[in-house]
């Protein structure tokens, strides 16, 4: 492999196999819970919207105890072998870093759920803590030190993405001369013009998705396959390669 920028980006479909469902897939998200009720909108409505808001994400598991599978694995693989620049993720799960990547090598574009933020003063709260106030009963949390409204460190719909983790995924991509997509619909915006930014630049795109994507027709390669199954394979051409140098 003679790349020399290799950007990763993934969406939902990466972390399928680590039993954390996708959001279109027949039996996604969206088949079970109405995204109405998600938005920033929503949750800064009334009281009575957060208890709603919190009693969902306490049910659905505010922390994740999925752990990496294969294609996690074959990335943080690339990048010991020195490969990688790095990975832009639409992911909220962390499964990256999970897997063996620093953070400073992920950009989490939709944000993540490590943390909960207060909106007033911007206290951060591990996600554990604020956990554990939900089991004990406490139906709609505040922040401890302004009693201000918290929330989940991830993009609500309606919410804008964070502005330097975005400005530099854009970068990445503009510069990267060989962009990887895994698991991603590519039909959320603005994160699904990462791949368009790197096309643009002349960079060769590799898709490894299971359902077709926008820029299908524009792939140098096309994987149709589960990631769990093609990335293992696809880290162990690139190994043979570096070591045939
Ligand atoms: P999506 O649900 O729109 O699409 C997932 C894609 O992955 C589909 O095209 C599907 O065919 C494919 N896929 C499913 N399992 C696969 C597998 N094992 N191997 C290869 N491909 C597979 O997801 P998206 O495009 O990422 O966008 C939806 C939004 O959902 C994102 O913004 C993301 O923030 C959020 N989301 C995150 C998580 C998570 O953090 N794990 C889970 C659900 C949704």
């Amino acid at each position: 492999m003679n790349a020399k920028r290799v950007v990763v980006f993934t969406g939902a479909g990466i972390s399928t196999e680590s039993g954390i469902p996708d959001f279109r897939s027949p039996g996604g998200i969206w088949e079970r819970f109405d995204p109405e009720d998600f938005t920033y909108q929503r949750l800064m409505k009334s009281p009575e919207s957060r208890k709603k808001w919190w009693r969902v994400f306490q049910e659905r598991g505010l922390t994740t105890e999925a752990e990496p599978n294969p294609a996690h694995l074959a990335i943080a693989e690339l990048d010991r072998l020195g490969k990688l620049d790095c990975v832009i993720t639409q992911n909220i799960d962390s499964l990256h870093q999970k897997a063996g990547l620093p953070d400073d090598k992920v950009f989490e574009l939709h944000g993540n759920m490590r943390w909960v933020v207060c909106l007033n003063c911007g206290k951060r709260y591990p996600v554990e803590q604020i956990k554990a106030r939900l089991d004990e009963g406490e139906e709609i949390p505040d922040c401890e030190a302004c009693h201000g409204i918290l929330k989940p460190n991830m993009v609500l719909f309606g919410e804008m993405l964070p502005e330097p983790v975005l400005k530099e995924a854009t970068h990445r991509s503009e510069r990267a001369d060989l962009f990887i997509v895994i698991g991603s619909t590519l039909i959320v915006y603005p994160a699904a013009y990462m791949p368009v930014y790197a096309l643009d630049a002349g960079a060769k795109l590799v898709i490894v998705n299971l359902s077709p994507t926008p820029v299908d027709n524009q792939a140098t390669v096309l994987i149709r396959a589960k990631a769990g199954e093609a990335m293992p394979k696809v880290i162990q051409r690139v190994k043979e390669k570096v070591r045939a140098v």
